[in-house]
C-alpha cells in the first residue's frame, strides 16, 4: 500500500476524551472513529489489525474442532422468553420493536439462538460432540461505556457453544477451549492468565476468565508468579486426545489464580509473599460450563446410548477481539506509539522514502516495494512528500515492526537502513541483503 493512496487520518494532538493509552493511541493512529457513546467505526488501519486478530482466533477455534457459523445480530424476544432470560437480562439489553410491533432485541450473546439451531437438527448422541462458533457484533447497553473499544456498547465477540451428552463430554469440550485460548492469546504476544471466575447461580468450578495483567484493567486479580513462566502448548497439541488436553488444563489451573469475586484469602495467605501477584487485569476471554441451563427449558435433547432422552450439557466461550486490540496496545507501546507484535501488525514492513521525488530514492523504494510485496509481505510505502522526521514519527506511532529507511546518501552507497520498532535497533545493510532479510 502506498501511503499517498491510503486513508490514515493521524492526529497530532492527544485527544482529550481518551483516558488510557490504548484509546489515545488508537485515535491518534487513525484506527477508529467514535460515532456515539460506546460506538466506533473501524478505519482502514484498525480494520487490518481486527482482521488479523480474528484470523488467529479462527485458526485456533478450528484447530480445537469448533465449526464456524454466522448468526444474526437481531433476535426475537420470543426465543429469550423460552429460556426465561428476556425479563432477567435487564437494561444492558437493547430492546427494539419492528413494524409489526413485535419485540426484538440486538443480541448481547447467542445461547438461545444456537440452542434453537441445535434442537432443530440434532437428535442423537452419535452427532456429538458439537461446538459451533461465530464472530459477530454484539450490543450491550453498558452503564459506563469507556476506554474506547475496551468497554464499548457495540463490540465484536467470538462466541462458541459446545453441546455434549453428559458432564464428562462437556468437561472435555471445556478443556479444548481452555487450551485453544492459551494458544490464541500467546500468538498475539499476550500473556493471558486463566483465573477461576464466578459461575453465578449455576455453581460448579468450570468457569475461567482469561486475564491480561495491566494497570488500567478494571478487575482486581490475584495470582501466583509461577504463571509468568508456564509453557504454552505448541502447534503439535493433539486436540483429539482428551487426556493430553486435560493434563495441560491441570498444569494451568494448579497455581493460585482468581478474580476478586472468587478470591480466597486463606489460600492466598499460604503463598510466599514474593510469589504473590496482586494486580489489575483486563478480561479478554471467558469460558463457562452451564450444563442444561438452556437445553432443559428449550428442549434441546438427544437420545443417548441407553435409548433415553438427555438434555444436552452445554458451555459457552467468549473472546472480545475489539477489546483485545486495546489490551495488546496497553501491553505493548512506548512514548512514541504502538509496538505491534508481528502477528497482528497492520503491515509487516514500512518503507520510508526520505526524499520522495529524488529519482534514485524513488527507484530503490519502488523496487523494494515490488520485491517485498511479491514475497508476500504486507508493505506500507511512505511515498508522501512529508519531511523525514514526520515520516519516522508516523511509522513509530502506527507501530510498523520493521522500517526500511531509504535516503539519498545511503542509496548512493548502495545501502539502506533497517529499524526494528521494538528494540529501536538500526542497521545499515546493502540493498540486496536488506531485501533478503525482510522479504
Ligand atoms: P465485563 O466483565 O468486562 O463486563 P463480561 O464478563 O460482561 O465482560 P462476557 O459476557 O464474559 O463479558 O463476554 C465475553 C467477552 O466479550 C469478554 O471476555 C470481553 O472480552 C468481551 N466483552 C464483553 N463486554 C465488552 C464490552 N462492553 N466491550 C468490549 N468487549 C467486551
Ligand atoms: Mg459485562
Ligand atoms: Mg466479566
Ligand atoms: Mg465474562
Amino acid at each position: 500500500m502506498r501511503l499517498s493512496r491510503y486513508f490514515l487520518p493521524i492526529l497530532k494532538e492527544n485527544p482529550r476524551e481518551a483516558e488510557i493509552v490504548s484509546h489515545r493511541l488508537m485515535l491518534r493512529a487513525g484506527m477508529i472513529r467514535q460515532q456515539g457513546a460506546g460506538s466506533f467505526s473501524w478505519l482502514p488501519l484498525g480494520k487490518k489489525v481486527l482482521d488479523k486478530v480474528c484470523r488467529i482466533i479462527r485458526e485456533e477455534q478450528d484447530r480445537a474442532g469448533a465449526l464456524e457459523i454466522l448468526m444474526p445480530t437481531i433476535q426475537s424476544a420470543d426465543l429469550w422468553r423460552e429460556s426465561g432470560r428476556y425479563e432477567d437480562y435487564g437494561k444492558e439489553m437493547l430492546r427494539i420493536k419492528d413494524r409489526h410491533e413485535r419485540d426484538m432485541l440486538f443480541g448481547p450473546t447467542n445461547e438461545e439462538m444456537v440452542t434453537e439451531i441445535f434442537r432443530s437438527y440434532i437428535k442423537s448422541y452419535k452427532d456429538l460432540p458439537l461446538n459451533l462458533y461465530h464472530i459477530q457484533w454484539k450490543f450491550r447497553d453498558e452503564v459506563r461505556p469507556r476506554f474506547g473499544v475496551m468497554r464499548s456498547r457495540e463490540f465484536l465477540m467470538k462466541d462458541a457453544y459446545s453441546f455434549d451428552l453428559d458432564f464428562e463430554g462437556a468437561k472435555a469440550a471445556y478443556n479444548r477451549m481452555f487450551v485453544s485460548y492459551l494458544r490464541t492469546f500467546t500468538r498475539m504476544g499476550l500473556k493471558a492468565i486463566p483465573m477461576r471466575a464466578d459461575t453465578g447461580p449455576i455453581g460448579g468450578d468450570l468457569s475461567h476468565e482469561f486475564i491480561i495483567l495491566a494497570d488500567t484493567g478494571e478487575s482486581e486479580v490475584f495470582c501466583h508468579r509461577d504463571y509468568l513462566d508456564l509453557k504454552v502448548p505448541g502447534e503439535a497439541t493433539d486436540f483429539t486426545n482428551d487426556d493430553e488436553i486435560a493434563g495441560i488444563v491441570r498444569d494451568w489451573t494448579t497455581p493460585y489464580a482468581a478474580t476478586d469475586e472468587m478470591h480466597d484469602e486463606a489460600a492466598w495467605d499460604k503463598i510466599a509473599e514474593g510469589d504473590r501477584l496482586s494486580a489489575r487485569g483486563i478480561e479478554v476471554g471467558h469460558i463457562f460450563h452451564f450444563g442444561d441451563k438452556y437445553s432443559k427449558p428449550m428442549g434441546a435433547k438427544v437420545t443417548g446410548p441407553d435409548g433415553k432422552d438427555h438434555n444436552v450439557s452445554m458451555g459457552s466461550y467468549g473472546i472480545g477481539p475489539t477489546r483485545l486490540i486495546a489490551a495488546i496496545i496497553e501491553a505493548s507501546h512506548d512514548e512514541n506509539g504502538i509496538i505491534w507484535p508481528e502477528s497482528v501488525a497492520p503491515f509487516d514492513v514500512g518503507i520510508i522514502n526520505m526524499k520522495a521525488g529524488d529519482a534514485e530514492c524513488d527507484r530503490v523504494c519502488d523496487e523494494l516495494y515490488s520485491k517485498l510485496t511479491a514475497a508476500g509481505r504486507d508493505v506500507l510505502y511512505d511515498d508522501t512528500d512529508q519531511r523525514p522526521g514526520g515520516k519516522f514519527a508516523t511509522a513509530d506511532l502506527i507501530g510498523l515492526p520493521w522500517q526500511m529507511i531509504v535516503g539519498p546518501r545511503g542509496v548512493a552507497a548502495g545501502e539502506i537502513e533497517i529499524k526494528n520498532r521494538r528494540t529501536g535497533e538500526r542497521e545499515t545493510l546493502p540493498i540486496e541483503a536488506a531485501t533478503k532479510r525482510l522479504g
